[in-house]
């Protein structure tokens, strides 16, 4: 088991039997020194990659993304989650259907931050039904930026996120992969 196996299993809390919750280190209450730790893995995966920027998503995915983008030394572009009065009109959006609060949300992104000779690093808290990272690869497929590989902090393998995203050739990394949840036990890959 590995250190962020060992804190899930610590600290984390299963809601109905797809649903963990850990906002004591990662989704509230945030652990430095373990989400750089995370980063520092992450990064090690995707070193060799040509890694231009980080693309995170709005709110989860910033915490990690943050050590990431410092250990490859290149910067960090936020996705957000609605159209705000501080972008500008220039965005790409798409649509984006939420794993936890089942509705639907707009994925924004300034043209600027986003260009066709980009190699992008993906990262994010959770891999679900894999939504999320298909938003951000449909915005970055606008832009024709490359997409060089998605790391994730906790992957729930029982769900179809990474077979999604093997399908379309992408490199998938995860520091924990889960692969079994209920209320009286959690079991990784
Ligand atoms: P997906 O888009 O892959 O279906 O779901 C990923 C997104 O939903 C993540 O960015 C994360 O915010 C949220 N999410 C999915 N499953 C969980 C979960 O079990 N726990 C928490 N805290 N968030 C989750």
């Amino acid at each position: 088991m590995n250190y962020l196996e060992k804190r899930i299993i610590e600290e984390g809390k299963v809601i109905g039997d797809d649903i963990l919750k850990v906002s004591s280190f990662l989704n509230q209450q945030v652990d430095i020194k373990l989400m750089q730790k995370i980063g520092k893995d992450i990064a090690k995966y995707f070193k060799d990659k040509n890694i231009t920027k980080i693309v995170t998503i709005e709110t989860s995915g910033i915490a990690p993304a943050i050590f990431v983008a410092k250990e490859l030394n290149v910067p960090m572009v936020i996705f957000k989650k609605e159209n705000s009065k501080t972008l500008n009109s220039d965005l790409y959006v798409t649509k984006v259907k939420s794993f936890t609060k089942n509705n639907i949300y707009n994925l924004v992104v300034s043209k600027e931050f986003i260009c066709n000779n980009d190699s992008i690093l993906i990262v994010d808290d959770f891999l679900a039904a894999g939504e999320a990272a298909t938003g951000v690869i449909k915005i970055l497929k606008m832009a024709n930026a490359k997409v060089a590989g998605i790391g994730i902090v906790i992957e729930k393998s029982f769900q179809p996120g990474r077979e999604k995203l093997e399908k379309e050739n992408i490199d998938v990394y995860s520091v924990a992969r889960i692969k079994k949840l209920s209320n009286t036990n959690i079991e990784f890959l």
